[in-house]
């Protein structure tokens, strides 16, 4: 008899969270307008592209360290796990099974999902195969939430959405949206919901005690557990807290455990400023951060200089309108125009000292017959006074 009350539902439970594809849709009208822009401006296809083919080449990298250096879960390798591995994607509707991988990374609790050159990579860390092993329920939830990854495309959405994700607030939002519904899928699939929140204590409590931890007082952490620090991380993390994963799964068979505590609201100021995206996967982020720098760089370095080369021109008048005056007071007081410079610039004389053009222009006097003084800077042209 199943314990899992996603399996005993009359209708099958949408997995992804309807949250995920609200904020997946306001994240797409903003990533669109910066790719646009990106492909509009020279500057930003070209580092664009650039980023591209870098971020596709470590790409190729990793994909080709886990190929080469990670033990590839096959009927004849680790066939427990394996057959795990089969009846999860059978559960979650795949006929394309991915590619399962273990690897030794020092202790790490971790597993994660990736995506290269059309092939699909779930990889499980040696350490948590070890702490729950290959036939558990643990083991099934954590394929699971990887599997709800790929099924959900978001290793793809992660690239189209990059520019959205970054922006505070809605971007980790989204990414909690994703673990929230991969959670789900997890869940889904495991033949024991308890093995569920057992994978997410061993996550926090470590692998020697963390099946042994109340799962319970654990959960009850999310709701204990308030305030503005708490608040801010909340809103800044790309996952959702452990402990508020741990109600989430608890909240399957116990209502109680299915709150939603409220923020401290200065935390949402707080949490404006610190950008989305995730640490983990930051080199990816980090580039298409510089190429949006880069663009934004492009769009306002023409404009800077619009208001510089206006600021220049309007000092250079000033310098005409000095020695214009200074000719005309020589042109009163001698009953002639000047001849040179000297005439009427220099100390004692009208204009204490010759003004230079900020742009580097040299002035060309001519005293009109008029009484008007014509003025040409070579850079900014003529203007009579
Ligand atoms: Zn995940
Ligand atoms: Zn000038």
């Amino acid at each position: 008899m199943s314990t899992n009350p996603l399996h005993l539902s009359p209708t099958p439970i949408a997995l992804s969270l309807p949250k995920e594809k609200t904020y997946a849709t306001i994240i797409l009208i903003f990533s669109i307008l910066v790719w646009a822009g990106l492909a509009i401006s020279i500057v930003g296809a070209f580092y664009a592209a650039l980023f591209a083919v870098i971020g596709w080449l470590s790409h190729g990298l990793l994909a080709a360290h886990l190929r080469a250096e990670s033990v590839r879960v096959s009927e004849r390798q680790l066939p427990q796990l394996h057959a795990t591995f089969v009846r999860v994607c059978e559960k979650l509707g795949m006929t394309d099974i991915p590619s399962l991988y273990v690897v030794q990374a020092g202790g790490a609790l971790n597993a994660f999902a990736t995506k290269f050159a059309g092939r699909n990579f779930v990889v499980v860390n040696s350490d948590l195969l070890e702490a729950f092993g290959p036939e558990s329920a643990e083991i099934e939830f954590i394929l699971g939430h990887e599997l709800g990854h790929l099924k959900s495309n978001h290793i793809f959405k992660r690239v189209l959405l990059a520019p959205g994700i970054l922006l505070p607030l809605i971007g980790p939002a989204y990414l909690r949206a994703c673990e929230a519904s991969c959670d789900r899928h997890g869940a889904f699939v495991t033949s024991d919901l308890q093995g569920a929140t057992r994978a997410l204590l061993a996550l926090g409590g470590g692998k020697a005690h963390g099946r042994l931890l109340d799962a319970e007082s654990f959960a009850e952490q999310h709701n204990d557990e308030r305030g503005f620090f708490i608040s801010w991380h909340e809103l800044s993390s790309p996952y959702p807290t452990l402990s508020q994963r741990a109600a989430k799964i608890l909240a399957f068979t116990n209502p109680r455990f299915d709150t939603q505590p409220e923020r401290h609201p200065l935390a949402y100021p707080l949490a404006m400023l610190t950008p989305g995206g995730r640490a983990t996967s930051g080199g990816a982020n980090t580039l298409i951060f510089v190429v949006i720098i880069g663009l934004l760089a492009a769009m306002a370095i023409p404009a800077f200089q619009k208001v510089r080369t206006a600021s220049q021109e309007k000092v250079c008048i000033n310098n005409e309108r000095m020695i214009a005056a200074a000719v005309q007071q020589y042109t009163l007081e001698n009953g002639k125009a000047p001849t040179g410079i000297a005439d009427f610039s220099g100390p004692g004389k009208a204009l204490e000292t010759f003004p230079a053009c900020v742009a580097g222009g040299q002035y060309q006097i001519d005293p009109q017959s008029d009484g008007t003084v014509k003025i040409t800077c070579s850079v900014h042209g003529a203007h009579t006074y």
